[in-house]
């Protein structure tokens, strides 16, 4: 593939002006392909291709979308290999997690939705014997779907299945950092017998780009983004303009508090997974790790020593753990937040700089800082990289106090066995999700979403719909 093209009305295509960008490969810093620039003139056609399959696709029967969703998803497996290949290419995470979760998640993403699509149904309400109330549910129009870098096929097929099932039809604006596999998808969807015009892709950038062409555009009906906080806020402030729907999924800072009566050893091995995972750079990575005090040094001393066992390299060999960070200004944008960590107090334990692996790669060491206090930025702002924070506490109003202290409320992770206390804090801490002796266990039928500056909405299961679909209440006169 030299160009990654535009996928519009069934075609694919390169941009109006003839502009591309190039595609870095972050585990090498090498060229991978040129992609097609988007500008308002591209996303113009989309909406327009997307505005005309609407009132055919939302006009489909329920099962005859939900026959095409299984076929999306079954090719999806079918590809998985090569989808798994392009989109550790594209992110430079090991090879390992493309296989075992982006991929299988992004084909589960459309069979749940398939089927949860069936079952829908809507209120009714009889008034005595004066009147029935009953709702219909309609499709809403074109979504303009907006996705992130970090877990591009996944978390953009979370958007695509529920607005597809729905009845609407979209314009996807995939990250400009990792455009291969949203490409893929089209061609897929394609393959599977989706109308023209109903998925279309157009890549870009945001400001002054395609992704602000698609939020100012005023035939589009809804916004869903998952992003940085920063751009939730631009893009409301564009999306009022037409008085869009939104749904934004942003940035969090997400505590993992640990109690001294937790298990220890399930704590740690997950408290790894949660803290490094795809390079730390997951939304709902637990990156403020607070420690009952009793047990702070012994769980700082193990968790140590779990990390100094991390392989960090070539996202391709087998046995890696850590792969590449998305860019060189990522990286180098980690990198300041340790150093500044470390001019402000910061201990580090292990790890705060670059890994030194595959010539020319964007790699970081997994570190582990301690000796900072709340105000830091360390503990303030997200990193989105291999870095966390460990801080003792003694008692539970003390950690409930530091965690609600930031501005985001996406997720949280609790370890205890006391359940009493799981529960009460569960109602104490300001974010969307808790997880209690886990960590990233999903039910999609479950709200996800953040509270205050983590996002606007929920999505999954009925709540993806209450977004991607309008309710009439019709009330008739017994
Ligand atoms: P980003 O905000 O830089 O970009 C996200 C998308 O928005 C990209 O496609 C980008 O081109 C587009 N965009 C940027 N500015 C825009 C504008 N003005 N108008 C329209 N579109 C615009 O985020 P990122 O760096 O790609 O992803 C990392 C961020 O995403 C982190 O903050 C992370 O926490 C967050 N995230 C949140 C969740 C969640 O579920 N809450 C999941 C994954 C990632």
């Amino acid at each position: 593939m030299n160009e990654v093209l535009h996928f519009i009305d069934g075609s694919f295509k390169p941009s109006i002006s003839g502009r591309t960008f190039e595609n870095i490969n972050p585990a090498t810093g090498e060229t991978i392909n040129s992609v097609a620039e988007g500008s308002a003139a591209d996303v113009d056609l989309a909406v327009s291709a997307a505005r005309k399959a609407f009132a055919v696709w939302s006009k489909t029967p329920v099962a005859k979308r939900a026959a095409i969703m299984h076929r999306i998803a079954d090719l999806i497996d079918e590809e998985s290999e090569d989808l798994a290949r392009l989109e550790t290419l594209d992110t430079g995470k090991p090879l390992a997690l493309a296989k075992t979760l982006d991929i299988p998640r992004s084909a589960y993403n459309f069979r749940f939705f398939a089927d949860y699509v069936k079952g829908l149904g809507t209120e009714c309400f009889q008034t005595d014997d004066v009147a029935l109330n009953y709702a219909v549910r309609r499709p809403v129009g074109v979504a303009g779907l907006i996705s992130p870098w970090n877990l591009p096929l996944l978390l953009l097929t979370w958007k695509v299945a529920p607005c597809l099932a729905a009845g609407n039809t979209c314009v996807i604006k995939p990250a400009e950092l990792t455009p291969l596999t949203a490409t893929r998808l089209a061609a897929i969807c394609q393959q599977a017998g989706l109308p023209d015009g109903v998925l279309n892709v157009v890549h870009g950038f945001g400001p002054d780009s395609a992704g602000a062409a698609l939020t100012d555009h005023p035939d589009v009906n809804l916004i869903s983004l998952t992003g940085e906080t920063t751009t939730g806020k631009t893009v409301m402030r564009a999306a009022a303009n037409t008085l869009k729907g939104v749904s934004f999924e942003l940035g969090g800072k997400n505590p993992n508090i640990i109690f001294a009566d937790a298990n220890l050893e399930d704590c740690l091995e997950t408290t790894v997974r949660s803290s490094f995972s795809n390079q730390g750079e997951v939304c709902l990575c637990g990156a403020r790790i607070y420690v009952e005090s009793r047990v702070f040094q012994e769980f700082v001393d193990k968790l140590v020593e779990r990390v100094s066992r991390l392989q960090v390299g070539d996202p391709f060999t087998p046995g890696t753990d850590v792969g590449a960070l998305i860019s060189k200004e990522h990286l180098e944008r980690v990198d300041g937040f340790v150093r500044r960590a470390i001019a402000q107090g910061g201990r580090v334990l292990i790890g705060g700089r670059p890994a030194v692996t595959v010539a020319g790669g964007f790699f970081y060491e997994p570190t582990v800082i301690v000796d900072v206090d709340a105000s830091c930025e360390i503990v303030q702002q997200e990193v989105f990289g291999p870095v966390v924070t460990l801080q003792p506490f003694e008692s539970e109003e003390e950690v409930v106090a530091a965690a609600n202290d930031t501005k985001y409320g996406l997720s949280a992770t609790l370890w205890t066995t006391n359940l009493q206390r799981a529960h009460r804090m569960a109602a104490a801490l300001e974010v969307g999700i808790i997880w209690v002796n886990t960590w990233f266990l999903r039910d999609l039928r479950t709200p996800f979403g953040g509270m205050k500056e983590s996002g606007v909405g929920r999505e999954g299961g009925s709540h993806s719909f209450e977004f991607y679909s309008e309710l009439t209440n019709v009330c008739v006169k017994l």
